[in-house]
């Protein structure tokens, strides 16, 4: 199993280092707080302290997973694949108006359809290629995507409005994209406003190292106006030209991996989640692990509402058939069969109701410590 140093375990438990130590000597085992016990001491020894913790379960199944998906990953050639593409800015500068204006006019809807459903994400098929736009509040998608290390987002389009200028939340969406090092575009809106002063604009990003490329420097800055469409396909030509830069790609066959990016009980279809396929293809009848949950794939669904029969790298979709809501954020994996799924996902429910245990126990011991 797992180790972990003393001073963790004790941070887990709430407890000094000092009092982990302690219990682990009167075990007979001496380790200092810097030092890693392993697993079933751990155990031993919180119950030495008076709770009662759980084995976990092997991790077996993690263990074939992984497998797997490596297995997956020695299969088929990488090629190109659209680029993701999240929107930020200030507030009232534009974005929901920009992505709104996006879907209304460039999502190829179906002959039944006609309407666009909020799923979360969406693509478009321009004649230059595909471009697929998270849809979720920009530094939310941010936050959690930095936080798990994954990397979703290729190219971030920061709304800045020409009448208004560089504010707080343009200068944040700048430091964020430049922490994740991913290339920002900037979409320079309200062009049709009498006040619109885009030089304005090119200015106070410079003062934030942020360089047009008229400036010498190498950042697109495209002027737009969200309202009438106006400078919206300049746009679109700019993210693809930053994409061929990128080089993205992806396998485009085999099992299917990626990430949660909204979920939701539906009452009549049950657990819904949309997610980003990164690799290979996701397909009706697979089998999948995701977060805690697992499942059958039951039905695809575009953001058109339409049935899709697969689902390839960087294109979002909407699936049923899990045996319960995901998190935002969790990654998703097609397995080979429905054992492995469940499997996988039991004992990631076992691990994830063990640590609260352990910490419901350390919260108990805590209260307990204090009266005395
Ligand atoms: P968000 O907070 O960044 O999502 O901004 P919104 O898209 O909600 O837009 C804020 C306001 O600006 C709304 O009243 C929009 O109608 C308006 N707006 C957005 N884009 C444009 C534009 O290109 N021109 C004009 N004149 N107004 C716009
Ligand atoms: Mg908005």
């Amino acid at each position: 199993g797992d180790a972990i140093t003393v001073s963790d375990l004790a941070q887990k438990l709430a407890l000094k280092g000092g009092d982990v130590v302690k219990a682990l000597f009167k075990m007979g085992v001496m380790a200092t707080v810097t030092q890693s016990i392993d697993h079933d001491t751990a155990v031993l020894v919180v119950e030495e302290l008076g709770h009662k913790a759980v084995r976990p379960s092997d991790s077996d199944a993690e263990t074939e997973l992984l497998a797997q998906v490596e297995d997956a990953g020695q299969q088929g050639e990488l090629a190109q694949r659209p680029p993701v593409v999240t929107i930020m800015g200030h507030v009232d500068h534009g974005k929901t108006s920009l992505l709104d204006y996006i879907r209304r006019t460039k999502v190829a809807t179906g002959e039944a359809g006609g309407i666009t459903q909020h799923i979360g994400a969406y693509h478009v098929k321009t004649a230059k290629g595909t471009i697929s736009f998270l849809d979720t509040p920009g530094h939310a998608a941010f936050t959690s995507m930095r936080s798990r290390g994954a990397k979703l987002t290729d190219i971030v389009v920061l709304v800045v409005a020409a009448d208004d200028g560089v504010m707080p939340q343009t200068i944040e969406a700048v430091q964020h994209a430049r922490a994740a090092k991913v290339p920002l575009i900037i979409a320079i809106n309200k062009m049709d406003k009498s006040d619109a002063d885009p030089m304005r604009v090119k200015n106070e990003l410079l003062a934030q190292e942020v360089v047009a490329e008229d400036f010498g420097g190498e950042t697109q800055m495209v002027e737009l106006s969200a309202k009438s469409g106006q400078g919206v396909d300049e746009l679109l030509d700019a993210i693809l030209l930053q994409s061929e830069v990128l080089e993205l790609k992806a396998v485009p066959d085999g099992r299917a991996s990626g990430t949660v990016i909204e979920s939701a009980l539906d009452k009549g279809r049950g657990p819904v989640a949309t997610v980003l396929v990164q690799r290979g293809i996701l397909r009706k009848g697979d089998y999948l692990v995701c977060g805690v949950q697992y499942g059958r794939v039951r039905a695809l669904f575009n953001e058109t509402g339409e049935q899709v029969a697969e689902a390839g790298p960087s294109i979002p979709v909407q699936v049923l058939g899990l045996s319960g809501v995901p998190d935002a954020g969790d990654d998703f994996v097609v397995v080979a069969d429905e054992r492995l799924a469940k499997d996988v996902a039991q004992q990631r429910e076992a691990k994830r109701r063990e640590s609260r245990l352990i910490k419901q126990a350390g919260n108990r011991m805590e209260d307990v410590m204090a009266q005395m």
